[in-house]
């Protein structure tokens, strides 16, 4: 399979701009969980910057679980991620979750995400490929590392191999958290596979209160990354507020970080 240890002993490193994913640097991709406004965007740009992010997230088309729930700001948000990163010189990744709007996307976005949700979307899978822009592919919220490892293994087969896997969290028993991070998953991934593997502590736990202890597990468990939702002002997010941290909190994990990313 292509996505082995076995079919390649190397790890995979996967450059976006100046972030690369799978080398020495562990980078950091902060954002707000959907894009709202050109200001709410360039203050937490600013912010993820400064504090020494390496890329900008925020989404325009949000897979909500009600169709009543804010729905993304959809072209006007890709406009906006695609000034705001080019203003701050920061590389950017949007969440695609339609084959037709794929060709949008690589004019605008540095970097393509998979959602938990279209982890299994084989024809999405299929045509992100051959967009030929970094994949951001999210583990399905009840995937196996097998089923996750095969939906990588759709993309490389349709020939891209650039994917940064992102372990988010999974369904289980437990209610006190929105998932579980399985931060196992981690070192099981490096084993298995030469893709990079990050965490996203921000969904794995859905409370901004344990994003900086998972933040700093997941590196001690040898993730190749982070991605951080941080919004200017969670309270009034229009989406995944009680898990976005306050700028102060993303320049305090960052501090906090600091000597663990080699990426400050
Ligand atoms: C997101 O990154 O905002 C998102 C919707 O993530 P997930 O697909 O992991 O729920
Ligand atoms: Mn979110």
């Amino acid at each position: 399979k292509l996505a082995s240890r076995e079919f390649q002993r190397e790890d995979t490193i996967v450059t976006v701009g100046c972030a690369s994913f799978g080398g020495k640097t562990i980078p950091v991709i902060a954002g707000p969980c959907a894009i709202e406004s050109y200001d709410q965007l360039y203050q937490a740009g600013v912010t993820a910057k400064a504090a020494g992010a390496a890329m900008l997230r925020g989404g325009a088309y949000k897979p909500r679980t009600s169709p009543y729930s804010f729905q993304g700001l959809e072209k006007k948000g890709l406009e906006i991620i695609k000034a705001v990163g080019r203003e701050l010189e920061l590389p950017v990744v949007s969440e695609v979750t339609d084959p037709r709007s794929i060709d949008l996307f690589a004019e605008h976005v540095d970097m393509l995400q998979i959602g938990t949700r279209n982890m299994q979307n084989f024809v999405l899978l299929k045509e992100v490929a051959l967009s030929k822009k970094p994949i951001l592919l999210k583990r399905g919220l009840a995937a196996t590392i097998e089923e996750w490892l095969m939906a990588a293994e759709y993309i490389m087969a349709s020939g891209n191999n650039q994917i940064v896997l992102c372990e988010r969290g999974i369904r289980t028993y437990e209610t006190f958290t929105r998932n579980t991070l399985d931060l196992t998953a981690i070192p099981v991934i490096k084993h298995v596979s030469h893709l990079p593997v990050i965490a996203d502590p921000s969904h794995g736990t859905g409370s901004w209160r344990w994003v900086n202890p998972m933040s700093k597990a997941a590196i001690a468990a040898g993730a190749d990354g982070l991605l951080i939702e941080m919004h200017p002002n969670p309270e009034e997010a229009l989406s995944d507020g009680p898990q976005s941290l306050t700028p102060e909190n993303f320049s305090q994990l960052m501090t906090d970080l600091d000597g663990l990313t080699g990426a400050l």
